[in-house]
């Protein structure tokens, strides 16, 4: 959550790697970037943050003629969560991630979007398992590192493939902006931190899938982003400050 409700249905189709197929399904009222990840030949299937409208979803991975393997999240937040349950349900996947300490906001799933006017949009989910910084998570041959990158929420993780050059960061980070940290247990300094120490030594060239809103690089982020660019707050690189 964190961005407008103005943008609500359609999917992007984009084709950039080798072996894999992605789609961007934005989902719920927040536009949440669903992101659908398929080999081509097997149809094996991940979805990473399957935040709400389970059924629309359900129709995307019929449509595409895939199956569906595993759920992955970024963070507990409603909006990234809210539809792993009944997905689990019905195909009978595991939910994996996010990190432990995103469960409280799991927990909550039901009642935040009830708050938000929107009773019924998604459920609480307990992943089958946590993700912890340097997992390794696979789809089809091809491996996925997993970040732990606390700040917007204290259990998020950004889930990343070198070699393709593509990151889903959920809410770390956006188009030039980067994640909310007014909530419960978020802190601004630790985000700066997992951006800075976390994904800037990804290399410039990284592509990311953010959370709401349009894709882009680290390279072009450290550029011109708003919160986080260079200029703004110095070259905070892996060698720059004493945080592990
Ligand atoms: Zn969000
Ligand atoms: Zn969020």
């Amino acid at each position: 959550m964190g961005c407008g409700l103005d943008r609500f249905g359609g999917t992007d189709h984009i084709v950039f790697m080798a072996q894999l197929d992605l789609q961007i399904i934005p989902v719920t009222p927040f536009a949440q970037n669903c992101s659908l990840l398929y080999d081509k030949d097997s149809r094996e299937a991940v979805l990473i943050d399957p935040g709400g409208e389970a059924e629309r979803l359900q129709s995307v991975l019929k449509d595409l003629d895939v199956t569906l393997k595993e759920i992955w999240l970024t963070h507990g937040h409603l909006d990234h969560a809210g539809g792993a349950q009944e997905l689990r349900d019905t195909f009978g996947v595991s939910v994996i991630g996010p990190h432990k300490d995103d469960q409280f906001w799991m927990d909550d799933i039901e009642l935040h979007w009830a708050n938000y006017g929107h009773a019924g949009m998604g459920r609480n989910v307990v992943p089958d398992r946590y993700l912890e910084d340097g997992d390794v998570l696979e789809l089809a041959g091809v491996h996925f590192t997993v970040a732990h990158t606390p700040g917007h929420t204290p259990g998020h993780v950004v889930i990343y493939n070198q070699k393709m050059k593509i990151a889903f960061v959920g809410d770390v980070l956006f188009r030039g902006s980067i994640g909310r940290t007014d909530f419960p247990k978020s802190k601004h300094q630790d985000l700066l931190n997992s951006i800075t120490q976390k994904l800037w030594p990804l290399g410039d060239d990284m592509r990311f899938i953010p959370g709401h809103g349009p894709m882009s690089s680290f390279g072009q982020e450290r550029k011109d982003n708003a919160f986080v660019a260079d200029h703004i707050i110095g070259t905070a690189g892996p060698n720059t400050t004493g945080v592990a």
